[in-house]
């Protein structure tokens, strides 16, 4: 059944590709609907015959199964390790945090202000976004991945199941390499423990939350936890076609959601997946439970920046701005987003897709690399691809290098000595036009970048 859905997914995507390349004119002569309909069954074969035995070889397997990075020594050493009785579940996360805050905190575990903490053991595997994956504890012991949750009747999904964490966001897309060693390491444990696709599901399907201002009952919605897997990408097939607990009403419906896993028509693309606010797109659908969380930010279109318990006890859940950018697991970090005024930096809980949602890799977003390199978004193929202390402007056109017949003025007219002008020196420093005291002594060499909107 995975073989089958994996395989039927690859060919959709190459048929798509091929109808646009059949739909393309002839203008070489070529008989391309030939040459197409002869490699698409070519493609078809070499995608099928590997496949069609069993989803990975031996050898696939073998490898994969040394390359896991053994965390377990990570393990915070106040965390009790309890034998699970059964394991009738898989539980797809994501973590909501970049790579190195991920592996700090299901090892070692959360703190919070009130001075409460977790002892860490908050899932057994970690996939980064290049695929790597991380042990982060034995198979064998419970881990508290879960929560709240419940499916089919049975609550406390943590007791019952294996927690496997993707590093990204519930509405930016998981990588290809995720996909592939989520899929090769579910397609393990289900050998392991003889379970059926229908055994895997995301944390956002089993989580369930008490009564809040939008339900007045338990409901589904709490979590919003990897909501964007495709299952077909990681080689799973048939799904559970609606939400048992729902059905037998022990639990409301959290709408969004049901339309997301149990609606008839493919959600692959939806329009408001990502994290910004619209009619559609509410801070509930965003954020779930972490609406209100202090390390919840909201950057409203004016760039003032308010956290969910500033909008709860002063704006209101009906009064954010549409636009609004929604920033989850921000951790003191507002006081550095406040400062930091349109040059942005990448740092340990902060990514480029945290920072620029969708657009990290559009040709107006820029990074600056400490090695000193330049690159648009648009050459970057993941943001964990960047380095922290990276440097990201968004919305920007540029480099335009000064030269002595080419000054500031004819560069950027009357807005030259703006903070939006930025200029980047020959010795990495990259300022603001605001901070540049005497443009008379200005490097040769320095390059400047211009809101993209001018
Ligand atoms: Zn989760």
């Amino acid at each position: 059944m995975r073989t089958v859905a994996f395989s039927v997914w690859f060919i959709n995507r190459q048929a798509y590709d091929w109808d646009r390349f059949i739909a393309m004119k002839d203008r070489r002569g070529w008989n391309h609907r030939r040459f197409a309909l002869v490699s698409l069954i070519a493609i078809t074969f070499l995608l099928i015959l590997p496949a069609s035995s069993t989803a990975f070889s031996q050898t696939e397997r073998d490898a994969f199964q040394r390359s896991i990075v053994d965390s377990r020594q990570q393990l915070n050493p106040g965390f009790k390790k309890v034998k699970r009785k059964k394991t009738n579940y898989i539980i797809v996360h994501t973590s909501e945090l970049g790579l190195k805050t991920t592996l700090r905190v299901v090892s070692k575990g959360k703190h919070f202000r009130n001075g409460r903490r977790t002892h860490g053991g908050h899932t057994h595997y970690v996939i980064a976004r290049n695929g790597r994956t991380y042990r982060i504890m034995d198979k064998q012991y419970v881990a508290d991945h879960a929560g709240l949750s419940m499916w089919n009747g049975e609550t406390d999904l943590s007791k019952i199941s294996i927690g496997i964490e993707l590093v990204g966001y519930h509405y930016a897309p998981i990588s290809d390499k995720q996909y592939r060693s989520v899929g090769m390491l579910i397609d393990i444990l289900q050998g392991a423990y003889n379970l059926d696709d229908r055994a895997v599901l995301t944390h956002s399907q089993v989580a369930y939350g008490t009564p809040n201002p939008w339900f007045r009952r338990d409901h589904r919605g709490r979590k919003r936890c990897a909501k964007n897997f495709i299952r077909a990408k990681a080689g799973l097939g048939s799904n559970w076609s609606y939400d048992p607990d729902v059905h037998a009403g022990r639990l409301m419906a959290d709408p969004q959601l049901s339309d997301v896993f149990y609606s008839q028509a493919i959600t692959d693309s939806q329009p408001d997946e990502a994290n910004i606010i619209s009619k559609l797109n509410t801070a509930w659908v965003i954020a779930g439970e972490d609406y209100d969380s202090r390390t919840t930010v909201y950057q409203f279109p004016d760039g003032n920046l308010y956290t969910g318990v500033q909008i709860a006890e002063t704006i209101g859940w009906d009064r954010i701005p549409a636009k609004t950018v929604v920033l989850l697991n921000q951790e003191s970090k507002v006081e550095l987003l406040r400062d930091d005024g349109p040059i942005k930096t990448i740092s340990d809980g902060i990514t480029a897709w945290s920072l620029a949602g969708r657009s990290y890799n559009h040709d107006t977003t820029i990074y600056f690399l400490p090695s000193g390199r330049i690159k648009p978004g648009s050459t970057i193929s993941d943001w964990d691809d960047l380095p922290i202390k990276t440097r990201m402007i968004i919305g920007y056109k540029g480099p335009y290098p000064l030269r002595k017949d080419y000054s500031a003025f004819r560069i950027a007219g009357s807005s030259y000595k703006d903070r939006q002008t930025l200029y980047y020196l020959p010795s990495n420093k990259l300022l603001g036009g605001n901070e540049i005291k005497d443009f008379s002594r200005i490097q040769s060499g320095t390059l400047v970048f211009l809101p993209a909107t001018l």
